[in-house]
């Protein structure tokens, strides 16, 4: 158990590319809702739930409605936070004013107060085991975050406040998402995801082994499982799109998407002698899949000495620096 202070009147919102994000604090919330964070056990603050809420942005009225009915009536929220833009009709549609927050810079709040302040929350994922981490908050710093929404932003850490962005790449969410329901006909994420689940990307992917017969590249430290280029086998004389299965197309885009981001990610580290990474965003929805690619990618290039760990509250990190950055 753990205990900070917050706000009962109180909710932020983070206005993304493809979803918008909702913490908002209730003081009877209870632990049904998914990630719900316990605030004030063991100390004199208010007691109660932060909560979480997710919305596609182009259903932005849902989201609005949700904030009517289940937060408003209820805790009188009179002057919410959040990474909104001018062009979302908030104001107008709930009558409350929303302080504006820099999207960076809450995303970088989020993250350092989740580790300073929620119990394993960080974790890191190989070989299949899922393993929490404790951080140490006198040695936190620096780190990079990776943070994967619609694209990919990579962030160097090292401080309360402290941070810039080194990189990023448009290859991200966005990519998988829109190129998944082109090529698969997709009509959601999770369909897109469930889809993944069940396919094989080495039908597509050109492996190592098909190059070199079947046998690793020793020499150059490459096994015959190794991809050699992501949906290389397209290529193949007289093959459609029609021709090969949706999971499969979507498997080999999932691993696409994850490995080259875990490689970048790497890269960067390597730049400014980072050996944490941290992954957020809601692309990867604690798949394990995607965590695997993502991990496998940092330790093969790294050679073991980076490690790639995960939060559990991902995707919700731009909304909890907002939330936590409120002043009076
Ligand atoms: P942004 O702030 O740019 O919207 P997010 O961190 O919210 O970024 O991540 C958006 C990405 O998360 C999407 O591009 C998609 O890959 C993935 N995603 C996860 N769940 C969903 C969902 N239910 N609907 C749409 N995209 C989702």
């Amino acid at each position: 158990d753990y205990c900070f202070s917050t706000q009962i009147s109180h909710l932020a919102l983070d206005i993304g590319g493809t979803l918008i994000k909702l913490v908002y604090f209730s003081p009877n919330g209870d632990n049904s809702q998914d990630g719900s964070i316990v605030v004030g056990n063991g100390c004199s603050v208010v007691k109660g739930r932060l909560c979480f809420a997710k919305f596609e942005t182009r259903k932005i009225d849902d989201c609005l409605d949700f904030i009517r009915f289940n937060i408003l009536q209820h805790s009188g929220v009179q002057h919410p936070n959040g990474t909104t833009r001018d062009k979302f009709p908030v104001k107008e549609k709930l009558g409350i004013v929303f302080d504006k927050e820099d999207e960076m810079h809450s995303l970088v709040s989020g993250v350092n107060f989740l580790l300073k302040t929620v119990p394993r929350e960080a974790f890191t994922y190989l070989d299949g085991q899922k393993e929490f981490v404790q951080i140490d908050h006198n040695d936190l710093y620096p780190y990079l975050l990776v943070n994967i929404g619609s694209g990919v932003s990579m962030i160097k850490v090292d401080g309360d406040g402290k941070y810039e962005r080194i990189s990023g790449t448009s290859l991200g969410g966005g990519t998988f998402l829109g190129l998944g329901k082109l090529l698969t006909k997709c009509k959601s994420f999770d369909e897109l995801l469930e889809l993944s689940h069940q396919g094989n990307n080495r039908v597509i992917d050109m492996l190592v082994g098909d190059i070199y017969g079947g046998t690793d590249y020793s020499k150059i430290g490459l096994s015959s499982t190794a991809i050699a280029s992501s949906f290389g086998k397209a290529i193949s004389d007289g093959k459609e799109l029609e021709d090969y299965q949706p999971e499969d197309v979507a498997r080999s885009l999932l691993r696409m998407i994850s490995n080259n981001i875990g490689q970048i990610a790497y890269l960067n580290a390597l730049r400014f002698g980072l050996k944490r990474i941290f992954f957020g965003g809601f692309f990867i929805r604690g798949l394990e899949y995607t965590m695997d690619t993502i991990s496998v990618a940092v330790h093969f290039w790294s050679r073991g000495e980076a490690k790639a760990m995960f939060l559990r509250h991902e995707g919700f990190l731009g909304a909890l620096g907002a939330f936590t950055s409120y002043k009076d």
